[in-house]
């Protein structure tokens, strides 16, 4: 068997994929548990795509992305990132996941380290192991206050880190960090020759502070900034996001795509275009109403006295569930199969969300309700017999 194939093999579990496996076991389960918005994509951007195709935009696409979407993407980011981006800078790929996984195969080989954020998202880590290397999560958590420390990450840095991943604002807890910490962790990674991957699926996704992208200060060649269309546009279907690095770099992972998908959906490209091009009414539509839903949830854990973490952007919310004295696994399983409502244990996302269970705010909001409110009804008998 080969070494990849190996590596997939024993690949860990995404804690997101095990929890909707466990709830096919239980009858119409309440699910707050995915990253996919409870919105369709806006009708226009639909229409956009279906236009192209009517007109025969249904053929091979240019690895790199075609020329009038790379020089829109280079507009929205110098407009909504203030990012100063050429075309020339820019690959469009198969969604974040593509994007992300393309530039760590780039950058890492067996043997080599990548920092990635404690807690973060599950298939970073998943990510680095297929490409044999050794994923260092450096704190993001309870022990940090939930910020990011640079030197928590200076001091998860070796020999052999070859990447450290950024995610503001981040999945699992929407948290924003600091421009001046992200400033302070880009600089330390230039002074040590490692590159710097900021993965901003959720850059639009902000409902309280000023977004801030590295890109937009960061002047080092080895920053690569990696955007999406599935969560700002509801598009996680269309799998189309994009890359933004050097010019260097974004040829070198066009040769990349060219052998490996002949470059993302030509259908999808239009889709995005029209995305770019038309009305971001719908944009900021979504964003008020995850950010209506968040204020609820708050709401009712304020109610139950329960804590949690105030996020500031994307679409989650981590729920403290210390009191109860149960593990994030045992709490999530009790829930999922004793009140049908499916959430992910922190666990799932590193040892720094272990004692809090993550809630998706991508659901309609009388689910989510219900959800929280099943939920809380769980942490009051635990916390009581527990407690
Ligand atoms: N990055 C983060 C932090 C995410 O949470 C997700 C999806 O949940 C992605 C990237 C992947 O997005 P895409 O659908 O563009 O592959």
């Amino acid at each position: 068997m080969t070494l990849l194939r190996r590596r997939l093999l024993d690949t860990p579990h995404s804690g997101i994929r095990r929890m909707l496996e466990l709830a096919r076991e239980v009858p119409d389960p309440l699910l707050l548990v995915s990253g996919d918005p409870n919105f369709r994509t806006p009708e226009h951007i639909i229409a956009g795509a279906a236009e192209a195709a009517l007109g025969g935009a249904t053929g091979y696409a240019p690895a790199v992305g075609i020329a009038p979407l790379r020089a829109a993407i280079a507009k929205k980011l110098a407009q909504v990132n203030r990012i100063a981006a050429d075309a020339d800078q820019i690959c469009v790929v198969t969604g974040a996941c593509g994007g992300l996984y393309t530039t760590l195969l780039l950058l890492v080989g067996p043997g080599d380290d990548v920092l990635i954020p404690n807690p973060g998202w599950s298939n970073y880590a998943a990510m680095v192991h297929v490409l044999g290397g050794r994923a260092v999560g450096y704190p993001v958590g309870p022990s940090t206050g939930w910020k990011l420390d640079p030197e928590a990450v200076e001091a998860a840095v070796s020999a052999q880190t070859r990447a450290i991943i950024l995610n503001s604002p981040g999945n699992p807890a929407g948290v924003m960090w600091t421009p001046e910490s992200l400033q302070s962790v880009v600089a330390l990674a230039a002074r040590r020759g490692i590159p710097v991957v900021s993965d901003e699926a959720y850059d639009e996704l902000v409902f309280e502070g000023e977004p801030f992208s590295v890109g937009s200060v960061a002047t080092s060649p080895e920053l690569i900034s990696v955007f999406t269309f599935s969560k700002t546009y509801a598009m996680t279907g269309w799998r189309i996001g994009y890359v933004h690095s050097d010019a260097d770099f974004a040829r070198q992972l066009s040769l990349h795509q060219e052998p490996v998908t002949s470059g993302a959906s030509m259908v999808s490209q239009h889709a995005a275009l029209a995305a770019l091009e038309g009305p971001q009414l719908a944009v900021s539509e979504m964003v008020s109403a995850y950010g209506q839903r968040r204020d609820q949830v708050i709401d009712l854990l304020r109610a139950s006295d329960v804590g949690f973490v105030r996020p500031h952007g994307a679409f989650y919310l981590m729920v403290d569930i210390r009191a109860t004295g149960c593990g994030s696994w045992e709490f999530a399983t009790e829930l999922l199969r004793g009140r049908g409502v499916g959430v992910v244990p922190g666990l799932a996302f590193g040892s720094e969300g272990e004692g809090y269970v993550r809630v998706s705010l991508a659901v309609a909001p009388e689910v989510l309700r219900e959800g929280v409110t099943r939920l809380l009804d769980l942490h009051r008998e635990l916390a009581s017999r527990n407690g």
